[in-house]
């Protein structure tokens, strides 16, 4: 990438102190940077004390291998010990682990000592149910308790689960359960989404019919919707449990101990199921949760939006919070079910303190309007935390301004599935924030960027995101295909993980996400980020939402197309795509204005809420749209086409 087409990424300048009292108090503090770079394996031995073993690891990194990683191999825990019965242990079995807020209403809080019980039963249920060590078991749930309950007895017996989001349809299942080889799926009659009971079973039903090998199907009741029952097969979940003994002796298992399989979410392509194991993955989740949230688990309520089907889920809702002792808010169910304040409500209900979401929910809030939070207590929340996208500057101080009464830092914290834990984020008592930029890798974290030909770019320049150390959390290979991982993360630069992710690093160093390689368009020889356009056309008053691809063009290599939703009170007309255009072009520099600006209702987005970009590339190259399968809703492709005329420009 050169470093013209790399503009600076809106005019945003403001730079953010962290709180005086924050910083004097923070878990971490800027000696974490230092002592992380004078000793980084010695680093993570230190952060891997911080969990309770069964046998200490002697051993903290064998890279012999390369690139096959094992982190502190020679030792051995339990994953559920260590994220529940040691703080019961500890005296703190009162303490709530979480508050359960269904959609239409009810709740639930469950004590540490509670969910040693739970999670023992269903231990013990699984093993009834004959599921081994070393098994795979796919849970296809709603954002219940229960989803927690049953990854931790999966962690517990030692079985890895593979966990597939509520909202995949069928096939999407099956294709992961047949690739796990899992052996029991658990499930549930439903969940509430949108206010309604929405059936998960049927697809269960339909994708086993492709699955010989699931021998049992253990379901959660939560609907009491009408369901389709194989004898022999399904188990109610709660008739299963509740005869289980409330005592299961937690197993050491070896530290590579394959811990789960996870999909990443499709935005690019077919998913990979990445795999992750025990020890070094919670080492990472436990020691980034506490640090970037600076989590007091005294006295803070964190609360995660995301689905436990994302990897987000996974680290930031069960492995990270539950590991450091947190007490945390689950929610079922929509943002907007029953009204647009419900997130807003249940902040000021519980008192939230710490609030992790994604770019796409904070712009679709600030889309429903800045009187909406307004109307609630959100006097508690200290700390922010953005994930799954770059957040664009407009979003950034919108977040900061309107949910963080313009005083709670923003971590802005990079990774992937495959990284398994934060990699790039702030650290809140330390970090004086950029908006849009996730700034700096993270303690014990070595990442760069380079150009094409490897070799690290200088600061105020732009190119490729990679990581030039193993990391703990790291994925050890592409469930069953070895090669796949090689070619896929090791291969582009020698003996460096490629993230697949573009960056550049500003003048004090300073690492911004760029979005996607494959998005990055080439216009009349100049590389141009979809999100540097993006964030541009949001900053505009009538634009709400934007996504930006990159179209075959016979004079310029590739053009840019824009597809924008406008703010309530705008309306579409050639004027104001001609003012969009231009104020592309004064922000980003002429070469970056957008050839054609589409207004659309609605973006294709991934079940995450990630844009799509290359459904719409195919739109923009008058082509038939490729594979539809991990998108949200499979019908916004339609409304798209029937919103563009035909042939236009
Ligand atoms: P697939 O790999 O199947 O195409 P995916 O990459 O969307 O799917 P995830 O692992 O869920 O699946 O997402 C990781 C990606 O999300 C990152 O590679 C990056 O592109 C984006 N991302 C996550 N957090 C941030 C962030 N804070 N800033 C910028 N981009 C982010
Ligand atoms: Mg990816």
């Amino acid at each position: 990438m050169s470093n013209e087409s790399l503009a600076n990424l809106l005019k945003e300048e403001r730079r953010f102190a962290p709180p005086a009292d924050l910083a004097a108090a923070a878990n971490v503090t800027a000696a974490a940077y230092t002592q992380a770079s004078e000793d980084r394996l010695g680093f993570w031995a230190e952060q891997a004390r911080r969990l309770s073993w069964a046998v200490e690891p002697t051993e903290t990194l064998d890279w012999s291998n390369p690139p096959f990683a094992k982190w502190f191999a020679d030792g051995k825990l339990n994953v559920a010990y260590n994220c529940v019965d040691r703080h019961v242990e500890a005296g703190n079995g009162d303490r709530v682990a979480i508050h359960f807020e269904g959609e239409p209403g009810d709740s639930r809080s469950i004590t540490y000592a509670q969910l040693k019980d739970e999670v023992s039963q269903a231990a013990n249920a699984l093993l009834e149910l004959g599921v081994a060590k070393g098994d795979r078991v796919a849970i296809y749930l709603p954002m219940i308790a229960e989803a927690v309950v049953a990854m931790l007895a999966c962690a517990r017996i030692g079985a890895a689960h593979s966990v597939v989001f509520g909202g995949f349809s069928a096939d999407a299942v099956a294709s992961r359960i047949q690739d796990a080889d899992a052996k029991l799926v658990i499930t549930a009659d439903g969940g509430y989404r949108r206010g309604k009971p929405s059936a998960l079973k049927p697809a269960i039903d339909e994708a086993l019919a492709k699955c010989p090998q699931v021998e049992h199907v253990l379901v959660v009741r939560r609907t009491g919707q009408e369901i389709s029952w194989t004898e022999g097969r399904d188990v109610w979940w709660h008739e299963i449990t509740q005869r289980q003994s409330t005592e299961h002796t937690p197993e050491a298992h070896d530290a590579e101990q394959p811990l789960f399989i996870l999909y990443t979410s499709g935005t690019t392509g077919k998913p990979k199921g990445i795999l992750h194991t025990s020890g070094g993955y919670l080492t990472q989740a436990s020691y980034t949760h506490h640090a970037v949230f600076d989590l007091k688990p005294e006295t803070d309520v964190y609360w995660c939006t995301a689905d436990i089907g994302w990897v987000t889920g996974h680290s930031y809702i069960v492995y990270g919070p539950l590991s450091n002792g947190a007490t945390q808010v689950i929610y079922e169910g929509t943002p907007d079910t029953p009204h647009q304040g419900r997130f807003w409500e249940i902040i000021q209900k519980y008192g939230v303190t710490i609030l992790y979401t994604a770019p796409t929910a904070i712009r679709t809030f600030m889309k429903w309007g800045d009187d909406i939070p307004a109307q609630f207590d959100l006097s508690s929340l200290r700390i922010l935390g953005s994930v799954g996208e770059p957040i664009n500057p407009e979003a950034w101080i919108w977040y900061r301004e309107h949910i963080g009464a313009g005083k709670t830092p923003i971590v802005d914290t990079w990774w992937q599935t495959e990284t398994g834990a934060m990699m790039i984020s702030p650290l809140p008592g330390v970090t004086e924030t950029k908006p849009g930029s996730a700034q700096r890798a993270l303690p014990g974290i070595s990442a760069t960027v380079v150009d094409d030909e490897a070799n690290e770019v200088p600061n105020g320049s732009g190119g490729y995101l990679v990581l030039t150390e193993p990391w703990p959390s790291m994925l050890r290979t592409i469930w069953g295909d070895d090669q796949r991982y090689i070619d896929t993360y090791w291969s582009r630069f020698q003996g460096r993980y490629f993230a697949g992710d573009g960056a550049k690093k500003d003048e004090d160093g300073d690492i911004w996400l760029l979005g996607r390689v494959d998005d990055v368009m080439l216009v009349s020889g100049h590389n141009i980020s979809t999100t540097e356009v993006e964030s541009a056309l949001v900053g505009h008053p009538s634009v709400a939402e934007s996504a930006v691809v990159g179209a075959t063009d016979a004079t310029t290599g590739q053009a840019i197309v824009a597809f924008v939703i406008l703010r309530g009170t705008a309306s579409d007309s050639d004027d104001l795509i001609a003012e969009l255009r231009n104020h592309v072009g004064k922000t980003l520099g002429p070469i970056a204005k957008p050839k054609q600006i589409k207004v659309v209702s609605e973006l294709p987005k991934t079940r995450s809420g990630k844009i799509m970009r290359r459904l719409l590339r195919d739109i923009a190259e008058g082509r038939e749209v490729g594979d539809t399968t991990t998108l949200a809703d499979s019908s916004v492709m339609n409304l798209i086409q029937s919103q563009l005329p035909t042939g236009s420009d």
